[in-house]
């Protein structure tokens, strides 16, 4: 049976005070869960926002990580540092990274295997174009995007990974995959995965993005293949989050 995960990425939002405020409206209403609940906030607010949940049933990730380990790299964040900041997960090739600054697939492959290094465990987003997906290229895009990682650092690191399918049509658009849709393509991910390794299939989460809000959640979650959600938008509203973390 795998553990649903609930992950909230903040992306580019928010004060310190802001992300203060919402990390305590979480902690605080959160109540007892089956389910992880993590939230991925902004580097330079990582140790603080770790800080106000310490003692909470809710986690840090981070949103990227370099993929080099240490050096002149200007700008870069290492894995060493967000483990220092307390961090169990990090995003690797979130299709915004992905489109607005370049990543590929072989340097969100360097960056899972520096997550793991430190013991981080990396959330491997993958998803398709609209225009992928009207030319019928869903499969070969999640294809490419999963092989390269599992390629460079082998099918049993991901008994310590979790992918995310994040249709980029869905993202932050308000369009949400129909739930048969999502479905779909996870179980396609599982397959993909158990063609190398039942064991890892069987026990890889495999989180849905894109749209997810409170009245959507429910529905999504219930699907055989999917093990929660990372959700956006609606991470940032605290009574919306706590709703789809409840929906599970
Ligand atoms: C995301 O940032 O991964 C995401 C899914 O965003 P949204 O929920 O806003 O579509």
């Amino acid at each position: 049976m795998r553990q649903s995960l609930i992950m909230g990425n903040w992306k580019m939002n928010g004060s310190r005070q802001d992300g203060q405020a919402l990390a305590n409206t979480l902690a605080e209403g959160l109540g007892s869960v089956t389910q992880e609940v993590a939230v991925c906030v902004p580097f330079v607010y990582l140790s603080d926002i770790q800080q106000t949940l310490t003692g909470s049933a809710i986690v840090v990730g981070a949103q990227n990580v370099a993929d080099q380990t240490s050096g002149a790299y200007t700008g870069e964040v290492s894995a060493t540092m967000l483990a220092d900041c307390g961090c169990k997960y990090a995003l690797v090739g979130h299709s915004e990274r992905r489109s607005y600054y370049g990543d590929t697939n072989a340097s969100v492959a360097k960056r899972f295997i520096e997550a793991q290094k430190q013991n981080i465990i990396p959330v491997l987003c993958v998803g398709e174009t609209l225009e992928e997906r009207e030319s019928n290229r869903t499969f070969q895009v999640v294809d490419e995007q999963l092989d390269a990682v599992i390629d460079a650092a082998g099918i049993d690191a991901f008994q310590k990974a979790v992918i995310a399918y994040e249709p980029v049509w869905a993202i932050g658009t308000g369009k949400t995959a129909t739930d048969d849709q999502a479905q779909e393509v996870h179980r396609y991910i599982r397959q993909r995965i158990a063609a190398r390794s039942q064991t890892v299939a069987d026990s890889v989460q495999i989180l849905y993005g894109g749209s997810v809000k409170p009245d959507n959640a429910k529905a999504l979650f219930a699907m055989p293949d999917i093990d929660g959600g990372l959700v956006g938008g609606a991470s940032l509203d605290a009574k919306g989050f706590l709703q789809i973390c409840h929906s599970v």
